[in-house]
């Protein structure tokens, strides 16, 4: 069937206050030609070093950034055509790490989750809030009433999910959302989200840096750099195989169930290149092993692999007309 969110060539850039480079207002390109898109019922992982682009990637997609340039299709419709602000942000809702931060303290828990479905004018909305805290595993009858510093960070997150859920949205963006709970909290969380996709036919973007949490979750995983898209896969075929050096690197950094594992990457060298100048071409040749003079000028673009048209990557060592001296070898040991 149709992608339930299509991206398109997304961009944001933002203006450093004070900076000048040049005449110029200096700006990090925050986001550069992002593209991807979401099926119905499926979990979207986007993985990437912190300041890769990934948390501007979620705001632009519920408009609490705006972009540039590029197109969001949110099921069938385009924003700023048939499709406005407010009804995006009915349909995308998004739970964020810090859960204390995004609950009102002075709120009880069921005017919390109630409040969202309230403006929007849905029918009893304390009633639907309890029923939602109880399906997150809240009892209304014991948690209504308290307020959200007397909740543990699991509690709270379970909250902002209610609360998420009462707005009867099609499309869940988690940005970091379990990474602040411990290991047996964080579990407990992710069957949740799980159970509750099933449930509600959900369709989820996980953001997370933490790469276990995000194979146990996701259908596809996304891999961002420097604010562009490096490769896009299914899990078992991203797991099996990284296709772009970066990924390699990336996956080589987790700790490694096995210590003699020596098919692993050198780790990465350097600082990530400053985001209001990236490198020209690849934005990962300064850091990429497999730098050829193509890599320096031209810009790779995302294509499927040969013979898994689903494994999608943004390297020259994949493409024949790059004029890479190793394309073709795919990624060399
Ligand atoms: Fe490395 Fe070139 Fe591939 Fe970029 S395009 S990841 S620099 S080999
Ligand atoms: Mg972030």
């Amino acid at each position: 069937g149709q992608p339930l969110l299509i991206v398109r060539d997304l961009q944001k850039h933002f203006p450093v206050s004070g900076g000048l480079l040049g005449r110029t207002q200096a700006k990090v390109q925050a986001v550069d030609r992002v593209s991807f898109s979401v099926k119905k019922g499926e979990t979207l992982g986007i993985v990437g070093e912190s300041g890769c682009g990934k948390s501007t990637t979620a705001k632009l997609l519920i408009g609490l950034t705006e972009k540039d340039r590029g197109e969001i299709i949110f099921d069938g419709h385009a924003l700023g055509e048939r499709l406005s602000l407010k009804d995006l942000r009915r349909g995308v809702q998004m739970v964020f790490q810090d859960s204390y931060a995004t609950l009102n303290p002075r709120l009880t828990i069921l005017d919390s989750v109630a409040f969202g479905a309230q403006v929007q004018g849905l029918a009893d909305p304390k009633c639907l809030a309890r029923k939602m805290m109880d399906r997150v595993g809240l009892d209304p009858n014991r948690f209504a009433h308290r307020y959200p510093h007397e909740l543990s960070g699991g509690q709270r997150q379970r909250v902002n999910i209610a609360r998420a859920l009462a707005m009867s949205p099609r499309l869940v963006v988690l940005d970091e959302a379990v990474s602040a709970l411990d290991k047996s909290v964080e579990a407990q969380v992710l069957n949740l989200l799980g159970d509750l996709r099933a449930e509600f036919g959900l369709t989820y973007i996980f953001i997370s840096h933490d790469l276990n949490v995000v194979r146990f979750i996701s259908d596809r995983i996304l891999v961002m750099y420097l604010g562009e898209v490096v490769e896009v896969a299914p899990v078992d075929s991203i797991w099996a195989e990284q296709a772009h050096p970066y990924t390699r690197s990336l996956f080589s950094a987790m700790p490694s169930m096995d210590p003699d594992d020596r098919t692993k990457e050198p780790p990465l060298v350097g600082d990530p290149p400053n985001p209001i100048n990236p490198p020209k071409g690849c934005r990962f040749h300064t850091r990429c092993r497999f730098a050829a003079e193509a890599c320096k000028t031209k810009v790779p673009k995302l294509a499927g692999l040969s013979g898994n048209a689903d494994h999608l990557v943004a390297c020259h060592l994949h493409d024949a007309a790059s004029g890479h001296p190793k394309a073709g070898q795919g990624v060399p040991a």
